[in-house]
């Protein structure tokens, strides 16, 4: 070690601590609970329920003919993939790079996951899609704009034009981010969002699924378990759709429920602004880490219009076997680093390797190698600018101590 002895840094708050529920959202779920009126289908005559009126906003906002509300994104990625058509014994592609819940939908549709391999930028390597769409014969692609990385949009498109490939979107990450001006999640054929408390609106739990196709929005009602009240929502096809498939689509009863859309509503009006907020955060934090070693952070392309609500940074020219004391020494310090290297399935972290019940054993070499070094945490916006900073300065410092104790004490001067 070099001779200076620099002051340890600590963080002190909480990773995943979120803001308030917006006052407006709290009243609105009050006034609910007074009325007794939770459940999407309780309505008095003529009265729009709240999940109704999400829906039509929501669908307002992206730009998208349909929305539909429900239980969670995972089961919003479900109900489209079988609507859009995938059959149990389907194929379907899907970036490895992804939370557990993805691989877990294509499975509830009694589909099989072929998985494309990322980048070092994280996103999936579409010249991998290519070869492994022609490889697998697989007609769907499910891709996953995991931890809110967006993939040239225009190219996957055209890649799933030439080969007649249905595209559906996970957008869980990626609420109000937009590729080229246009919103993630109407790309494709279907996009699915979430507004579980750790994504970019908080309501718990809870999904919206987007489309402009009246056949797959009338089947994701009727699966979403619309007791054939379908009559009431807003954002719908025209009522002779329903009746084409009425009697052949199970319920699987996954509504949203009203207390969850009261609770989203404000803060879809607020989340521009949010999104502002979270972009001046990860500017910061990923400006004072790029400058510095050990640290790789892609370049956001010019047309990615992401909301950097979690920052993800690769360690450079260091060893595997580092990695591992590098997290522990930053989670001593306070701050906790999430790591999809890891070998077991830990928190919400786990990857494609550890996914058992896909029989089909991938290989995925390129992905690994990300993985293996790829270092993520949340940035929640109860994080001042000034704890940003902190944070940044810890694990500079870290860094240094862990790694530049081999070969690079001149780093340290
Ligand atoms: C959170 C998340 C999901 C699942 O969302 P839930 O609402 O928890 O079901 C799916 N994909 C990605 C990339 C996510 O981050």
């Amino acid at each position: 070690m070099s001779e200076t002895t620099n002051k340890k840094l600590i963080f002190t708050k909480e990773f995943t601590r979120q803001e308030p529920i917006p006052e407006a959202g709290i009243q609105r779920a009050v006034a609910l609970m007074q009325s007794g009126r939770l459940h999407r289908y309780n309505t008095a005559d003529h009265e729009i329920s709240e999940v109704s009126l999400l829906e039509k906003e929501y669908a307002d906002y992206i730009g998208s003919d349909y929305c539909l509300g429900m239980s969670s994104c995972g089961s919003t990625i479900y109900v489209a993939l079988k609507s859009v058509g995938v059959l149990p014994g389907d194929k379907v592609l899907c970036n490895a790079f992804t939370l557990a819940p993805v691989p877990g939908a294509i499975e509830n549709a009694g589909a099989t996951p072929v998985f494309v391999e990322i980048t070092k930028d994280y996103v999936a390597d579409l010249d991998d899609l290519e070869q492994k769409a022609s490889q697998s014969g697989a007609r769907f692609f499910l891709l996953s704009h995991m931890r809110g990385h967006i993939v040239d949009m225009e190219r996957v498109v055209d890649v799933c034009d030439r080969l007649g490939i249905v595209l559906v979107e996970d957008c869980a990450h990626t609420v109000g981010c937009r590729w080229n001006g246009r919103f993630t999640g109407t790309f494709g054929k279907a996009g699915c969002f979430s507004s579980q408390t750790y994504k970019h609106m908080n309501s718990g739990e809870g999904g919206l699924l987007v489309t402009d196709d009246d056949d797959v929005i009338a089947k994701a009602i009727l699966y979403s378990g619309s007791y054939m009240f379908y009559e009431r929502h807003i954002s719908k096809p025209p009522l002779e759709v329903f009746e084409r498939h009425k009697k052949k689509v199970p319920n699987f009863s996954l509504r949203m429920s009203n207390l969850v859309a009261a609770l989203i509503r404000p803060q879809l009006s607020d989340l521009d602004r949010q999104c502002k907020r979270w972009n001046r955060r990860y500017t910061l934090l990923a400006s004072e880490l790029s400058g510095a070693p050990y640290f790789y952070i892609p370049k956001r392309p010019d047309k990615e219009g992401f909301v950097g609500s979690s920052l993800q940074f690769t360690l450079t020219g260091v060893d595997f076997s580092d990695v591992e004391i590098f997290l522990d020494t930053c989670a001593d310090r306070g701050v906790e680093i999430k790591w999809f290297g890891a070998r077991e399935p830990v928190g919400f972290t786990s990857s494609w390797e550890s996914w058992q019940y896909i029989e089909d054993r991938q290989e995925l070499p390129n992905t690994r190698n990300t993985l293996d070094f790829m270092c993520d945490f949340r940035i929640p916006l109860t994080f001042s600018m000034e704890d940003c900073s902190v944070i940044a300065a810890v694990v500079k410092q870290v860094a240094l101590e862990i790694f530049g104790t081999k070969d690079n004490n001149h780093l340290l001067s």
